[in-house]
């Protein structure tokens, strides 16, 4: 409706000492009862309006004083996320860095699994699981889906006599050892063993790939135990456990 399209605000809004005047400058007579409606609206919407006789500059809206700041941008950037939900990962104190490290991006699905190589468009034929060939290779799968995974997970639970594991998540998995009814060492001994399991499946998973190697259950458990035990008696604080104890899992 504006004649000169490119007049500034300053043309239509003039202001003298505090009052602001508008000053119109249509192409035709606002007849059109809906123009005239958002025209009242316009005008309730400016009511209020103030324009000061200052320069144009630029303005930080979210915060009150207006002026930009990084600090501002990155409390912006952060209000919009919600971090309620997420997975804090209890680091576990007697394994060594690497296997957290690994349950840590496994959780995350931030490891080369398969799927995760294709979505990055590296090629490698196909991106099955090399472990049951039959199902997409993703972290979820390899350590919660696969029947291959599963049979370890029972193998662990009649060694460690806990209940059969159970889980839907890689974080379900990775909080089982506090619903044990056990005492503390056993659940720390658990917490562990559960990630060493996965750091082994993915080892396995590796000699498979890059070594041609078959995949062998028994020889899978056999290094959970074995390196459970070096690690969990030089590591933890119960330095005084002894590898019978430790692979009948008594006195924990
Ligand atoms: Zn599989």
């Amino acid at each position: 409706m504006e004649v000169d399209k490119k007049c500034l605000v300053a043309d239509r809004v003039r202001s003298q000492g505090s009052e602001s005047a508008l000053y119109w400058n249509w192409k035709t007579v606002l007849v059109d009862p809906s123009l005239i409606s958002s025209f009242q609206e316009l005008q309730s919407l400016l009511e209020n309006i103030q324009v000061s006789e200052a320069s144009d500059r630029w303005c930080w809206s979210s915060n009150s004083a207006g002026i930009f700041s990084v600090k501002a941008v990155k409390r912006l950037l952060k209000a919009e996320f919600d971090y309620e939900n997420r997975f804090i990962m209890d680091w576990c104190k007697w394994i060594p860095a690497k296997c957290n490290i690994h349950a840590w991006r496994s959780e995350m699905d931030k490891i080369p699994t398969g799927a995760a190589l294709k979505k990055r468009n590296v090629q490698l034929g196909d991106s099955l699981c090399p472990l049951c060939s039959s199902v997409e290779e993703t972290s979820e799968h390899i350590f919660i889906a696969c029947h291959v995974a599963s049979i370890i997970r029972n193998g662990i639970s009649s060694w460690c006599k806990i209940p059969n594991i159970f889980a839907f998540s890689i974080k379900d998995l990775f909080g089982i050892h506090k619903e044990l009814r056990a005492s503390d060492k056993k659940k720390d001994a658990v917490q562990g063993i559960i990630m060493i399991v996965c750091w082994s499946i993915w080892r396995a998973r590796n000699n498979v790939i890059f070594s041609n190697k078959a995949i062998k259950v028994g020889s899978i458990i056999s290094d959970v135990k074995a390196l459970g035990f070096l690690w969990f008696v030089n590591r933890s604080k119960y330095k005084e456990l002894g590898w019978s104890e430790w692979c009948s899992f008594v006195n924990m």
